[in-house]
């Protein structure tokens, strides 16, 4: 069995020290020439697609999106789309999985929870934007589909520092996560992993800036459509990423953003 290398790095002192430039976790081609990629149409999964595109081609990669009753379920899907579109992935599956929205616990798919706006400490504590176990249920998904497929790679872009401090994108769920996948698949052959885990948001967008991730497709805003509401958690990242590459984000954001610079 493949397993790459995990090697997430404690958070340092970043006013003393001077990291050298990370890179995303290896991965080595699996068994089969076929992969599986989690498309949600946000920054990391478009990266990652990107680099699933890379290493096994377009046309050996499936990419899997899902609708889980989310404020921005229809935006994310077009995002999806034309992700996929543009990294020539023509082996598509979007599905519904509407019972997220009867469970609730979560602001991003119940109504009655307010998404909040980015607070100070970011990461510190599980925010009401957590999706109770929703990477499980994804994962499960993705794991059904490459038996179908025949692919021995899951690609999803988990991301563990600088991040919402979500538990199920905890490296040691997906160790966890990948022992359950090798005892209940048939062949006990398909791997999870996670490329973007040990990478900060700034280091992922200088990743996909290198490989020409399509960056102008995706959405990311929790709580708007039209344009990114640029206040919420996702979007202060996103924003803070892009700017920590020395970049500008090509998404529209709501003008009062614009105005705050
Ligand atoms: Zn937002």
């Amino acid at each position: 069995m493949l397993t790459p290398s995990v090697d997430v790095k404690p958070r340092t002192d970043e006013s003393t020290t001077v990291e050298p430039a990370a890179q995303p976790v290896k991965v080595q081609i699996g068994d089969s020439n076929r992969a599986v990629v989690v498309l949600s149409g946000g920054m990391d999964s478009a990266v990652c697609a990107t680099l699933a595109v890379r290493e096994y081609g377009a046309e050996n990669v499936g990419a899997l999106h899902v609708s889980y009753g989310q404020r921005t379920a229809a935006r994310e899907k077009r995002a999806f789309t034309a992700v996929a579109e543009r990294l020539g992935i023509t082996t598509r599956l979007a599905v519904e999985t509407p019972f997220f929205k009867a469970i609730g616990g979560s602001a991003l798919t119940d109504a009655k929870i307010a998404v909040p706006d980015a607070g100070e400490l970011i990461g510190h504590e599980i925010p009401v934007t957590y999706v109770p176990f929703r990477n499980a249920h994804l994962l499960a998904m993705a794991v059904s589909w490459a038996e179908v497929l025949g692919a021995s790679k899951i690609y999803i872009g988990a991301v563990a520092q600088d991040s919402s401090g979500y538990p199920d994108c905890r490296p040691e769920f997906y160790e966890a996560y990948n022992l359950a996948v090798r005892r209940g698949t048939k062949a006990g052959d398909i791997e999870i992993v996670t490329p973007l885990i040990a990478l900060r948001k700034h280091e992922i967008v200088s990743l996909g800036l290198e490989l020409g991730a399509p960056f102008d497709l995706t959405w990311s805003c929790y709580s708007r459509e039209d344009c990114a509401c640029g206040v919420c958690d996702s979007c202060v990242l996103r924003l803070r990423a892009f700017e920590g590459a020395g970049s500008v984000d090509p998404v529209p954001y709501a003008p009062r953003v614009a105005g705050n610079k």
